[in-house]
């Protein structure tokens, strides 16, 4: 496996991996983990909110 939250693979992502977490809300944070939305669907969240449910 390849490093996909490091280096060069960020930067072939969306918006260069950064976005605002819709979870807590942080701007330009790097969204690189998966929490979960309202309907149990997959969000990317940043790293403090790894594995959270939104809502
Ligand atoms: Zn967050």
């Amino acid at each position: 496996m390849s490093k996909n939250k490091r280096g060069k693979a960020l930067w072939r992502m969306p918006s260069r991996a950064r976005g605002t977490c819709p979870i807590c809300g942080s701007t330009r944070i790097k969204l690189l983990y998966f929490g979960q939305g309202a309907q149990g669907d997959k969000l990317a969240v940043c790293k403090k909110c790894d594995g959270k449910q939104a809502g």
